[in-house]
């Protein structure tokens, strides 16, 4: 609960700044502008202080207190920002939206105006410095209706991104971890929603009149300038009621300068393979465990050369698609793309030179972009312009749809308008335009005859300036004489004290100031020429800001088109890259199937092949894999044994991966692979295996499970591994078996069940489509040698005995857990066998050894009485016996 005092008595600035608190949200830090800097005040100052680990220090008094203050400077504000944000704050900003000269016309107390500009939160960033280039910023809003139903909205500001779809309270943790959201807006009162809880987004409340369907219905017609939202698709009540909460928020955040997004697309619910936090998690599909994208999935088969090109790979990976005319369209243009690499090579040299226009453009969209964003725009058309030509250069025919699709966005021809656009940004800009259109300096000479004259006026004035100090200097005989320039005096003459003291009351010139070892003096002619290059600079600027905006509203004008050519860019940029990492990695096209099988030969996983290489340890086995859901032939439900470290999980978890990669629309690393679409991948560890994650209870395993069995249909694919290991044997084994059955009888789904216990594969025979592989290991001198090869059966013995062996257990002991072993692999029943085992006998203490023949000779000697001679004679003697 934050606290701000009243405004009585307050200094006009003091109430200036309080009005603007009330008006800023309340858990945001306000940041007010004071010429160079941004100041915060009061609960602000001492947050940000502390956050930004900066000085907290005093201005002036209100109510008889000192002011707590802190400040940024304005020029480096966007590294204090990001630091913020990360930090978990809000920033608005409160401007200064008058020039500070016409505040003193009214009089020398008034304040200058200012205003909040923005809010700046996790999901409202533009800022190219403040946003990871390789990744999407998505911000989502979940709507609850009063019925119980469940929508969600999201937007990406910076590429303009807007879209809605259905949820459920069973999906929508998976629903929120597909769409990766920075910060989720939700109804203040539904916080503890379920769903949220696992979500390493931002959590920020709206009211529930924020929801309201109605006005969220008007806010979207008027934005998007339709009579009906039919046009964008069926939307429920719920999505418009997201939609508009999402809308109005961003709306606000950019206080006026409303938000660019592209028309509202609707996600059906059933095209995307739901993927809920946990399996994401556990298969370390966009990031691992630790939370790096290194080691990622996502990481291993990134070869796009755009940010915009990662983003739409990291989308689909994240987000693989059930839709198989969608993902046969994407697989169509990986494969055109694929086998020659040389052309492929030009493809993405252009791609690499077009860069990131997506972001470039929102920024000029919401008056925060520059020159450089222009000139950005202006090179990726080009670029575009020649991909497209290269693109169609093939034979008719040949190119697949969706790399016809991209030349036809990105040919320049049919787009009069834009075509000129990029000609004359190309003709305009200077050679390296700045950031800021108010440095100046972006449009290139011969553009515009004004500004040229104008420039010209200025930089001669300025070479007549140099003209007049050698004058001046000549005229006095001073030779040190300089004339300087500062934002007091303007242009000055400077000299030393001594020759000061000669120069005041000389024509012409006028003494304006006495420092310690110089003396200023101002001339009326230094004035003159100061009066006409400040107007020739004032001149040329503004000419250049007039031209920026001219090209920003032009722009504008073009954004939808824009906005297509750059998508197609991405997407070109995400098959290429494809392309490339299949023929890196020798990925082939897999064959994609209605029905619920999952035929791989040669299967491979992608990271731990690629880390493998990269060690250059011995190469990676590849293993097939056979699995039917109900209605095919082999077997759905297959168990994995074999010892520790002999390959499971890795077989496993490659086998999710690969569906994941097919789905998501691209090769995948196998020899052969037929696939058919599932609809939900789960992927379970069992407890003692997932500390990494901070949960180690049961419980939590428990839970992840009891989701599976609920939800897997028939035609989704499962994997778990060493479940009911976070338990009591019995009681785990027992857990396990009950799954298994469930998993086969009831859900019905493709399954790989990684286990321990032994006792499971028999279940195998009990069950009509369950079966057995196990991953090979041979004894070789001793040593346990893993083969990593997957072959049908259950491991024939636990090596977990060799391993104590090794480990170096008394013989005695190992002798023992052998005779158990035996006596539970004698029975179909174990837990009946273990009975007359006489389990709680204690063990036989062993006979105590007889001395070696070394020893007894050793106890005889007296080693006092020997002699040099006799001792050698006696190490002799002992080295024989041993
Ligand atoms: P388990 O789950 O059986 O304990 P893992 O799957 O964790 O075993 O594998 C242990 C290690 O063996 C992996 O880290 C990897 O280095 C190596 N490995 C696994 N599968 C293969 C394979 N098919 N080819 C080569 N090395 C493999």
């Amino acid at each position: 609960d934050r606290r701000f005092p009243t405004q009585d008595g307050a200094s006009p600035m003091m109430a200036q700044f309080l009005t603007l608190r009330e008006e800023a949200p309340r858990d945001a830090l306000l940041f007010y502008r004071m010429g160079d800097f941004y100041e915060l005040f009061f609960d602000d100052a001492a947050r940000a202080a502390a956050a930004l680990d900066i000085a907290l220090t005093k201005r002036g008094e209100h109510q008889g207190e000192p002011i707590p203050m802190c400040g940024v400077p304005a020029a480096t504000a966007e590294a204090y920002l990001a630091r913020l944000i990360r930090a978990g704050f809000k920033v608005a900003i409160g401007e200064q939206t008058e020039d500070p000269r016409e505040a003193k016309k009214r009089g020398s107390k008034s304040v200058v105006e200012r205003q909040i500009v923005r809010v700046v939160t996790p999901g409202t960033l533009t800022e190219d410095t403040l946003l990871e280039a390789r990744s999407a910023n998505r911000i989502a809003a979940l709507c609850v209706t009063a019925a119980g139903d469940h929508a969600l909205a999201w937007a990406e500001v910076s590429t303009g991104e807007f879209a809605a779809a259905p949820s459920t309270p069973a999906t929508l943790a998976a629903d929120l971890a597909a769409i990766d959201p920075v910060e989720i807006l939700v109804e203040d009162t539904r916080y503890g929603e379920a769903g949220l809880l696992g979500s390493r987004a931002r959590i920020t409340g709206l009211a529930k009149a924020k929801y309201d369907r109605a006005s969220g219905e008007r806010r979207l017609k008027s934005r998007f300038g339709v009579q009906t939202l039919d046009a964008f698709g069926d939307f429920t009540g719920a999505e418009v009621s997201a939609l508009g909460a999402l809308l109005d928020y961003l709306e606000l955040a950019q206080a006026g300068s409303p938000a660019r997004l592209a028309p509202p697309k609707r996600q059906a619910a059933q095209s995307v393979m739901a993927i809920d936090p946990a399996t994401r998690a556990s298969l370390e599909i966009e990031r691992t465990l630790q939370g790096h994208r290194k080691g990622s999935l996502l990481d291993a088969v990134d070869r796009t050369v755009t940010a915009p090109g990662a983003r739409l790979l990291a989308a689909r990976i994240g987000r693989p698609s059930t839709e198989r005319a969608e993902i046969e369209a994407r697989l169509d243009a990986v494969a055109a793309l694929h086998g020659d690499r040389a052309q492929r090579e030009t493809i993405r040299s252009r791609l690499k030179a077009a860069g990131d226009p997506e972001r470039a453009l929102t920024r000029l969209l919401l008056g925060r972009g520059g020159p450089r964003d222009l000139a950005a725009l202006a090179c990726a058309l080009r670029e575009g312009e020649a991909l497209a030509a290269e693109l169609s250069q093939r034979p008719t025919g040949l190119l697949p749809s969706r790399l016809a699709d991209a030349a036809a966005a990105l040919d320049l021809t049919p787009r009069q308008e834009l075509a000129k656009l990029v000609a004359d940004l190309e003709t305009a800009l200077s050679e390296e335009p700045g950031l800021m259109a108010r440095d100046g300096g972006f449009i290139a000479p011969g553009w515009d005859g004004a500004l040229d004259e104008a420039r010209a006026l200025r930089d001669e004035s300025r070479k007549v300036i140099a003209g007049l100090q050698a004058r001046y200097a000549e005229a006095t005989g001073i030779s040190s004489l300089k004339v300087k320039h500062n934002n007091v005096l303007g242009y000055f003459v400077e000299v030393n004290a001594k020759h000061g003291e000669t120069l005041i009351g000389t024509e012409p010139f006028i003494h304006r100031q006495t420092m310690a070892n110089a003396v200023r003096f101002s001339t009326t002619e230094l004035a003159e020429i100061e009066a006409r290059i400040a107007g020739a600079a004032e001149r040329a600027l503004g000419l250049e800001l007039e031209h920026f905006e001219r090209f920003r509203g032009r722009v504008e004008t073009e954004a939808e088109a824009i906005r297509t050519a750059a998508q197609a860019l991405a997407s070109l940029d995400v098959a290429a890259g494809l392309a490339e990492w299949a023929e890196d990695c020798g990925a082939t096209r897999p064959v994609l199937r209605d029905t619920p099988v999952f035929r791989i030969e040669g299967g491979r996983h992608p990271v731990v092949e690629a880390a493998l290489k990269k060690a250059g340890d011995s190469p990676f086995t590849p293993n097939g894999c056979r699995l039917d859901g109900a209605g095919a032939e082999g077997p759905r439900l297959t168990f994995v044994t074999g010892p520790n470290m002999a390959g499971k999980s890795t077989y496993l978890r490659q086998n999710a991966l690969i569906l994941v990669l097919a789905q998501a629309g691209s090769f995948v690393p196998a020899a052969k692979a037929e696939i058919g679409l599932a609809d939900r991948l789960y992927s379970r560890v069992g407890a003692a295996d997932d500390l990494a994650r901070g949960r180690s209870t049961f419980m939590a395993e428990m839970i992840e499970a009891a989701a599976i069995l609920n939800q897997a249909t028939a035609h989704s694919f499962v994997i778990l591994d060493e479940i009911g290991r976070g338990t009591a044997t019995f009681d785990g084994l027992s857990i396990a078996w009950a799954t298994a059955e469930h998993l086969h009888a009831v859900n019905q789904c493709r399954a790989l069940f990684a286990t321990h216990y032994h006792e499971l594969t028999r279940l195998a025979d009990d069950l009509d489509a369950a079966g057995n592989v196990s991953l090979k290991a041979r004894e070789w001198k001793g040593e346990l040698v893993f083969l990593h090869t997957v072959a049908p059966g259950a491991a024939d013995r636990s090596y977990g005995i060799e391993v104590a062996r090794r480990a170096g257990y008394p013989p005695a002991a190992l002798d023992r857990a052998k005779t158990i072993l035996e006596r539970l692999e004698a029975d179909n029943h174990p837990s009946a066998r273990l009975d007359d085992l006489p389990l709680f006998t204690a063990m036989p203490a062993p006979a105590p050894a007889k001395p070696s023949a070394v020893e007894e000779r050793l106890n005889a000697i007296d080693a006092d009485s020997l002699t040099p001679r006799e001792a050698l004679d006696v190490i002799y003697a002992l080295k024989a016996l041993s």
